[in-house]
């Protein structure tokens, strides 16, 4: 009897080697901190999705347990979380880092750059992730696209732009490279926690901030005390991220990898969609709600002067730091083909279909 239990025993361990049954009924439970708190829809919606697809996945072996901002307090500390592997992975923005690392402000959206299609083809087939890859190494993580916003709105404003002058002393909240170019034209620029922005705006802490779109913008309220809604320049094509701590992501079964990799890309970009979707949906409704809201565009003079300083910034952070100057090599290069074939295909249909 004894013999032929071990017998039924190696015949088991054999047939789940070979269909790799053992390493998919391996139980992980991995904890994830967002930036975000824990209603900030559909950012969250898009993490709870990709958690879901990973356990339905993996048969409800593979648990990703997600934190918000609400529960571990400290939306700018999930980095550092995620580094020292108190968490296995984050939900953020790669801009969020330049003070800590310049290397890691450009995998989110930079001033002028591609948009979302544009920068989707450079991550995935342009050579963006593994630069992505290359720059987050030193800090034995990983990073991957975490969904896209599509073009954000330049932000809501107090009072109106008109000048370059009307720039200058104003305090406004504005992350990544844009906060950069503004604070080279007199703009006093600080980045606050997405959960206190409208505070922020309504006590004057800030006099302007710009935060996503429409979908997002207008159930933070921020149009009651700033009725200025400028149009975008700074942020073309926002990718979010998600962190992953190195250690915690090669233990993982390879299945489990695959899993993790293909429900980070479909949440992603499922994101974009939605976020569009709910950017088109808000609009047709708060045009009508709310009509005080004033949409503008930043005068020729105040581009100009925009662009010239992002070129200037752009060359010394780049003259600086070598890897910062391939990322943004590799971007300049990507962009001048990418455009092309934009303006040929989108921009000339849109033209004449408006
Ligand atoms: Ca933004």
């Amino acid at each position: 009897m004894h013999y032929w239990k071990r017998i039924v025993a190696v015949l088991v361990l054999a047939v789940a080697v070979v269909t790799g049954a053992n390493a998919a009924e391996k139980k992980v439970v991995w904890k994830l901190a967002m930036t975000w708190g824990g209603t900030l829809h559909p950012f969250t919606t898009s993490v709870e999705n990709m958690a879901k697809m990973v356990e339905t996945m993996s048969g409800g072996n593979f648990v990703i347990r997600i934190d918000s901002a609400n529960r571990h307090k400290s939306p700018f500390g999930v980095l550092d979380m995620v580094k020292a592997g108190q968490y296995e992975m984050a939900h953020s923005a790669s801009y969020y880092w330049k003070g800590k690392d310049v290397n890691l402000l450009p995998f989110t959206s930079m001033p002028f750059g591609m948009t979302a299609p544009e920068q989707y083809a450079w991550f995935y087939y342009g050579g963006g992730l593994e630069l992505m890859q290359k720059a987050y190494a030193p800090h034995n993580m990983y990073s991957f696209p975490g969904g896209n916003t599509g073009a954000q709105m330049g932000g809501w404003y107090r009072k109106e732009i008109k000048t370059l002058d009307d720039l200058k002393g104003l305090k406004m909240r504005i992350p990544g490279f844009a906060g950069e170019v503004l604070a080279e034209l007199g703009t006093v620029v600080t980045n606050i926690a997405p959960g206190e922005l409208y505070t922020a705006l309504e006590r004057g802490t800030i006099d302007a901030l710009e935060w996503v779109g429409p979908g997002m913008d207008i159930k933070l309220g921020f149009h009651k005390v700033a009725p200025y809604y400028y149009t975008g320049w700074h942020e073309p094509a926002t990718e979010l991220q998600y962190l992953v701590n190195q250690k915690a992501f090669e233990a993982l079964p390879e299945n489990y990898k695959e899993m993790l990799r293909v429900a980070m890309r479909v949440a992603a970009y499922d994101m974009y969609a939605l976020n569009y979707h709910e950017s088109a949906q808000a609009w047709s409704e708060i045009a009508t709600q709310f009509p005080h809201i004033k949409i503008e565009t930043f005068s020729p003079d105040i581009m100009n002067a925009m662009k010239a300083a992002n070129q200037k910034l752009l060359k010394e952070m780049s003259d600086a730091n070598p890897l910062f100057k391939e990322v943004m090599d590799s971007q300049a290069q990507y962009l001048k083909k990418v455009r092309v074939w934009t303006k040929m295909s989108d921009f000339d249909y849109l033209k004449d279909n408006l």
